[in-house]
């Protein structure tokens, strides 16, 4: 048995010449893993963690990304776990503007990994753990991991996040990715709130949501010159948030104070790829498209690409090539407006003009304009873009 932790199948198999490798067990390529396994297509996937962790990330999944998990069964199962909270109340300046109700199911990252990875090990899916890919060979498509392990595979299915090792290897992108100007702390803590909360400020704005019955995640996201780490591992502090969020609205989040575990990712943007594939390796998630996280759509979206790949290759009967360029096909739209969106969101959300300030607010508050853009994004229907 070789030096890493691995899980499922007594029987060591060194052949994976016929599989799909997924590279990350992160959303997508968990996803990914699903959805090949229920199609009968070999697959196994790498992950260089050791095992999942949470670093106190909450996260919340609009009905286009439930959808995926409807089409798995696992909408039921993920919704057990997490909370649906029903509506959001809207606030600026400590003034509610509108309240308006949602269907999203809000959650701790760790129950959605958990479902994803759980129903891939009952369909017998293969994962190492402990696997960093440090480099690829696409003509022969082999993989190769820091443990200097090495396979060679069918395809490889990057799913490897935003600092993806695949897009660096193929040189798809040296351009180094630029500081957007915004950071973002997030924490978890006690609290019985079941409504989503925005509060919207002059150059910051927190959404607080519950993960549970019993607690909530807040992410606060602000104007920051000074760049911080892309990291969801770097701490952040408490000190450093009081001196920047009105007190009023700090006093609505009283277990906020007894929270020793606040982390701070500083958001990046980095250039779009052109294209989704590339030879024999395919792009999943945010590996594909790094979005800024200010519609909370890169894990629906990282969803989406999942199951709409896994299902082209079974349509195209294994033909990588018919799948892929399908797949590049149906993606490439709706994920570059969606990446305008994002950033367009964040602007939105930060006015600091008091004129500004009240047409957005009117325009919440007696208009559907805004709202529409997001249920526009949210009524796509994965089944109805492939026919599955
Ligand atoms: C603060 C914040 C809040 C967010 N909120 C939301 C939200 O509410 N809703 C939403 O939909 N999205 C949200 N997002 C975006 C979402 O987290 C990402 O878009 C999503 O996680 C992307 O999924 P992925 O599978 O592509 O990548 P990831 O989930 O990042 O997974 C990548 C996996 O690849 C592994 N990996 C990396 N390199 C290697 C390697 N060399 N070898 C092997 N494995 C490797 C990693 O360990 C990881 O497990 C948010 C993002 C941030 C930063």
């Amino acid at each position: 048995m070789p030096p890493f932790l691995y899980i499922r199948h007594n029987n060591y198999m060194k052949d994976y010449s016929n599989h799909i490798s997924i590279i990350g067990a992160g959303i997508g390529g968990l996803a990914l893993g699903n959805i090949l396994k229920k199609n009968n297509i070999p697959c196994i996937i790498f992950e260089k963690s050791k095992k999942i962790s949470e670093y106190g990330a909450g996260i919340s999944i609009s009905p286009n990304g439930l959808k995926v998990l409807e089409k798995l069964d696992l909408d039921k199962r993920f919704k057990q776990v997490s909370a649906q909270p029903g509506y959001a109340v809207f606030h600026s300046n400590n003034k509610i503007i509108t309240e308006t109700s949602t269907n999203v199911v809000t959650s701790s990252r760790k129950n959605l990994h958990s479902v994803l990875l759980e129903n891939y090990l009952a369909l017998d899916g293969e994962i190492l753990f402990n696997h960093e890919l440090v480099d690829l060979d696409l003509t022969n498509k082999t993989i190769y991991f820091s443990n200097k392990t090495n396979w060679n595979v069918n395809h490889i299915a990057a799913c490897d996040g935003i600092r993806s090792i695949c897009k660096k290897k193929l040189s798809i992108s040296n351009i180094k990715p630029e500081y957007s100007g915004y950071s973002v702390w997030r924490t978890i803590m006690p609290s019985h709130q079941n409504k989503i909360n925005f509060h919207l400020g002059s150059n910051f704005h927190i959404v607080s949501y519950p993960i549970d019955k019993n607690k909530i995640s807040l992410i606060a996201a602000i104007k920051d010159k000074n760049s911080f780490n892309e990291s969801w591992k770097e701490k952040g502090s408490l000190k450093d948030l009081f001196s920047t969020i009105p007190s009023s609205i700090i006093d609505m989040y009283p277990t906020i104070k007894d929270s020793n575990e606040i982390y701070k990712w500083g958001v990046y943007i980095r250039p779009k790829i052109k294209s989704l594939f590339n030879n024999n390796i395919t792009f999943i998630g945010d590996s594909a498209h790094p979005i800024v996280p200010f519609l909370g759509q890169g894990g629906c979206l990282a969803l989406e690409d999942a199951f709409i790949f896994g299902n082209l290759l079974k349509k195209y009967k294994n033909n990588f090539n018919q799948a892929q360029n399908k797949y590049q096909q149906v993606r490439i739209k709706r994920i570059k407006s969606i990446s305008k969106q994002s950033l367009n969101q964040a602007k939105l959300n930060h006015l600091s003009n008091p004129l500004l300030i009240f047409i957005r607010n009117m325009l919440m508050k007696y208009t559907n304009v805004i709202f529409n853009r997001t249920k526009n994004i949210w009524s796509y229907d994965i089944s109805k873009i492939i026919d599955v």
